[in-house]
């Protein structure tokens, strides 16, 4: 799910961070014997490359089979809200599995699956003057959710008879998974590279990064020009655009690079005026991460349709959610079969995972889980300050829970590491071996971690961050 430019090949490393527990590497050889793991250039396990196995989490920890402890500032892919294991949503799951735990959702409903769409219906961000979201339609992964927004788009106009608006507009830098309708709007330079003969046709639009403003311009400007190109990719193609797709304010795999919501705000009224849909994909954004419940909220705009995932069940279960208008869902309504929305997957709106979304609900309520985050994300701000001016930090940057450092040769945007340094890998590594998974994109470290995460974790996480920093770029 996430891209790794790790392409040079990688100098032999030091053995295993776990330091050969015997435990731990019988599961290791095991492990070897049968797994292909995702995102991995295989070969590098387990010398250059660590492969630890994880026996149990508990809170923001995981925990390996030699008993080491690795505190997981990566929330695991971004999934993990508030810890791992968080019995409360562990129970809901147990309960709903001795009761349904799964049925096919054609033809059939159940309690789960219109609780949480209700919860969600009522979350999602509004608009004045806006038609609300009215409908939920379920998928299974994040990368099966922005299929179904994309189809969902095009199979709209294509029901009101306007055949030519089939294109998408993406922005450049933009990542929304990897199933081949998912790459195709995405602009991570590896995977586009590597697949590009099995891809669709997409338009790409300037990203309103604020890594990339130029001198003196500021990140509002940045998201002003940006939003000025998009313009006038409109312009170029009248009445073809079906919808764009955005990850609003963080694009995360592209390497946590932010903008500021104007742009949001400027897409939505671009949208609007080209007679386009708006796709929010909140898979990586949503349910808190960039300190409101969803990031588009923050621009006060919302989008027509909205994709969830991830997060959305506290990081237990895959499950995918698109909420869509009342406008959008009337395009469907007929007597043909055709104007139907052909989109199923055998575990849509499995109830297990349903049961553990609605738990995960339940403690964004009873914990004042937004509130508190506020008094996190202070902390992370303050001690991710300690980072500008380093020698070879070129930007700290925080959008609520998330912060992300950008490793460079000189500490300025210039002078970035030759990929053969590896240096994100270097930190990684370094992390590791000092009990903190900081897993980098390229050069870029970030913090994403659990909510629960408390000052001393966050202590060891800055302090982590510092040495791993220090050490991957030493030698680079
Ligand atoms: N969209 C975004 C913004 C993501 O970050 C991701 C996963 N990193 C996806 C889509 C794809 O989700 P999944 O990995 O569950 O397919």
């Amino acid at each position: 799910m996430q891209s790794m430019e790790h392409v040079p090949r990688m100098v032999a490393e030091p053995a295993t961070i776990d330091g050969g527990n015997p435990e731990a590497a019988r599961w290791r050889e095991r492990d070897l014997a049968v797994l292909w793991h995702p995102c991995t250039q295989m070969r590098e396990h387990p010398h250059a490359l660590p492969l630890v196995p994880i026996a149990r989490g508990e809170g923001a920890w995981l925990v390996g089979h030699d008993g080491r402890r690795y505190l997981d500032a990566v929330g695991s892919w971004w999934t993990n809200l508030f810890g791992h294991a968080e019995p409360r949503i562990a129970a809901a799951i147990a309960k709903q599995a001795g009761t349904l735990e799964q049925v096919l959702l054609a033809g059939f409903g159940h309690e789960p699956a219109i609780e949480l769409a209700e919860k969600l219906l009522a979350i999602a961000p509004k608009q004045a003057g806006r038609e609300p979201p009215a409908k939920v339609f379920y998928a299974d992964n994040g990368s099966a959710g922005v299929e179904v927004a994309l189809k969902m788009a095009f199979h709209f106009f294509r029901n009101l008879g306007e055949e030519r608006r089939s294109k998408f507009v993406a922005l450049e830098n933009g990542y929304h998974g990897e199933t081949i309708g998912a790459l195709s709007v995405g602009d991570i330079p590896l995977y586009r590279r590597t697949y590009a003969p099995l891809l669709a046709e997409a338009l790409f639009a300037p990203s309103p990064d604020a890594y990339a403003a130029r001198g003196g311009e500021s990140a509002e400007q940045c998201a002003g020009r940006a939003a000025d190109a998009l313009a006038a990719l409109f312009d170029r193609h009248p009445g073809e655009i079906c919808a764009l797709i955005v990850e609003p304010l963080v694009q995360c795999a592209g390497g946590m690079r932010m903008h500021h919501p104007a742009y949001l705000r400027r897409a939505r009224q671009l949208c609007d005026a080209n007679g386009a849909f708006l796709i929010a994909d909140e898979i990586a954004t949503g349910f808190g991460r960039t300190g409101t419940m969803f990031a588009f909220e923050q621009a006060g705009a919302m989008p027509d349709l909205m994709c969830v995932s991830k997060g959305l069940t506290g990081g237990f279960l895959p499950l995918a959610a698109v909420l869509a208008t009342q406008q959008v869902y009337d395009a469907f309504l007929d007597d043909s079969r055709e104007r139907a929305f052909l989109h199923s997957h055998s575990y849509t709106g499995n109830p297990l995972a349903c049961a553990a979304a609605l738990a995960s609900l339940r403690i964004f309520e009873s914990d004042g889980i937004l509130e508190r985050n506020r008094a996190t994300a202070a902390k992370m701000a303050r001690l991710a300050d300690a980072f500008r001016g380093h020698p070879h930090v070129a930007d700290v940057r925080q959008t609520g829970m998330i912060v992300a450092f950008e490793l460079t040769r000189d500490g300025n945007r210039a002078t970035p590491f030759p990929a053969e340094a590896r240096v994100g890998l270097r930190a990684y590594r370094a992390a590791l071996a000092r009990g903190v998974v900081l897993r980098p994109l390229g050069d870029v470290l970030y913090w994403m971690p659990p909510y629960c995460i408390d000052d001393a974790q966050l202590a060891l996480l800055a302090e982590t961050t510092r040495a791993a920093i220090d050490e991957a770029t030493a030698c680079a």
